[in-house]
């Protein structure tokens, strides 16, 4: 047994306090899971879970009162109750004992031992308790390997993996998120019972499934999950429209990239310059229509001409499916789909004005995460090239800056309404004004008249004038 003391990492004064009510109370208090990990790990962790042999929800109120909290959330039917406690969060639970049956992942509970508890989680990393009683304050409790595990960079579960897999295939998505946000490696029995029972991931619900893949996104280096997810079969399962990105095709010698590698490459390339998760959703989407466009000329080759366009058709029922917020941020993610070649084409042209304009109009406040995607898309293994496009990709940042400085495209707004045009002229709502409308925003677009109302205004006076129309008042 490791009796090394770990009283300095529990060092707060509300464990002292548990610690307190604890003993009077007869009982015997445990911090247990996560927070153990993450301590350990020197890692920030704000959520506490406190396991007692006694009644957790009696704990939690007792310590709630001498800590002067007020507000304890009591959830009966679980038997745990919850407090805040400055930026902590307390938990409090009695230790249990699970079965599961074959059809859910919600087990029957009974109250057991703290190793019964302990054996109940996921992984050995997971079932690190530390006493919190005066005999035992500081000391590690550890059956099953977890200290050595977390120094070897490890995940395993405690149990025999197919049983832990079986019970609850979630815990399939959560050995695979924390292999990725700790950099960990899965090993091999654990990884072996995640591929032959992938298949039960089919009694999660969609929302759990997302949930695990945002977290795996939002980590330093999501490629190390979603290459997981592919080699154990899970990403075919919840996600087929990724994994059909993945291999390389070979027509007469000629072959085109995976799309999954650079996909994932793409992913790595954006995760240091955002945490933006919906920004990461569009890296992780930007190609996923490649391979339903996907064509062999024998001049050409292989094309994906239009990917951009229906990728970004494809991405509602993606986002369905995985139940995903059908919002604002899944218009976002189209938008920066459909755009995300634009700034390329931009920079390998000369970079004209109008050209800029137009992008400028159309991706609106989203013009830098937008050039933060196409930045992350340089994959070339040609150290030149990249440094082209990076150079050119300089140019358009620049060119976008002065551009905004001078016509304020952003935010595009019609600098002559709909209305004034109908008032003007004395005509009904018709197509006539959409018409007028257009021709305004093209000049703007292509540098004719600025950005503004008094040359918008004669503008329309003349584009009026062109289709027949005569202004009321002359
Ligand atoms: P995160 O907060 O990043 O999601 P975590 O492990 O710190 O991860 P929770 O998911 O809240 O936090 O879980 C707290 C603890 O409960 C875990 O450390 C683990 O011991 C246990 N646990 C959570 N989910 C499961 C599960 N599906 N199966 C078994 N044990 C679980």
């Amino acid at each position: 047994m490791d009796q090394t003391n770990y009283s300095y990492h529990i060092r707060y004064s509300f464990f002292k306090t548990i610690s307190e009510v604890a003993t009077d109370m007869q009982v015997q208090a445990f911090v247990i899971g996560g927070f153990v990990r993450d301590i350990l790990l020197d890692r920030d962790c704000t959520d506490v879970d406190i396991v007692t042999s006694g009644d957790g929800i009696l704990l939690a109120e007792e310590c709630a009162k001498r800590l002067k909290v007020k507000k304890v959330a009591v959830f009966k039917t679980f038997g745990t109750a919850m407090f805040h406690f400055h930026e902590w969060q307390l938990e409090f639970v009695g230790a249990r004992k699970e079965s599961y049956s074959s059809d859910s992942r919600n087990p029957a509970v009974t109250p057991g031992t703290l190793e019964d508890d302990q054996l109940r989680r996921d992984f050995t990393i997971n079932a690190l308790a530390l006493g919190l009683n005066e005999a035992d304050f500081g000391i590690l409790i550890d059956p099953f390997l977890g200290r050595s595990d977390l120094d070897a960079g490890l995940i395993r579960t405690p149990l025999d993996p197919a049983i832990t897999f079986t019970d609850d295939p979630l815990r399939m998505m959560r050995a695979i998120r924390f292999a990725t946000q700790l950099d960990f490696r899965i090993v091999p029995g654990t990884l072996e019972a995640i591929s032959a029972n992938a298949k039960r991931i089919s009694i999660i619900s969609k929302e759990r499934i997302s949930d695990e893949l945002n977290k795996i996104l939002l980590t330093k280096k999501p490629s190390i999950g979603f290459l997981l997810l592919e080699e154990t079969g899970l990403l075919e399962l919840i996600f087929p429209q990724l994994r059909a990105l993945k291999g390389a095709e070979y027509i007469d010698g000629k072959g085109h990239k995976d799309n999954f590698r650079h996909t994932l490459e793409v992913v790595d390339r954006i995760a240091p310059n955002t945490d933006n998760l919906w920004l990461r959703w569009s890296a992780l989407l930007h190609d996923i229509a490649k391979p339903v466009t996907k064509r062999f000329d024998t001049e050409t080759g292989w094309t994906f001409h239009g990917h951009e366009f229906k990728g970004m058709k494809m991405i509602p029922s993606i986002f369905a499916s995985l139940k995903l917020p059908m919002n604002e941020k899944m218009k976002y993610v189209q938008k920066m789909v459909q755009l995300h070649l634009r700034p390329i084409v931009l920079s390998e042209e000369e970079v004209t004005d109008s050209a800029v304009r137009r992008l400028l109009f159309e991706a609106g406040e989203d013009i830098d995460d937008l050039m933060t995607l196409c930045e992350a898309d340089i994959t070339s293994k040609n150290a030149e090239k990249v440094k082209r496009y990076m150079k050119n990709f300089e140019i358009v940042r620049q060119k976008l800056k002065e551009i905004e400085e001078k016509d304020k495209l952003r935010n595009w707004q019609p600098p002559v309404s709909g209305e004034l045009i109908m008032e003007t002229f004395g005509i009904e709502p018709c197509k006539t004004v959409g018409i007028i409308k257009t021709a305004i925003r093209e000049a703007i677009l292509e540098g004719e008249i600025h950005n503004e109302f008094g040359e918008a205004y004669q503008f329309m006076l003349v584009a009026g004038k062109s289709l027949g129309l005569v202004p009321v008042n002359q």
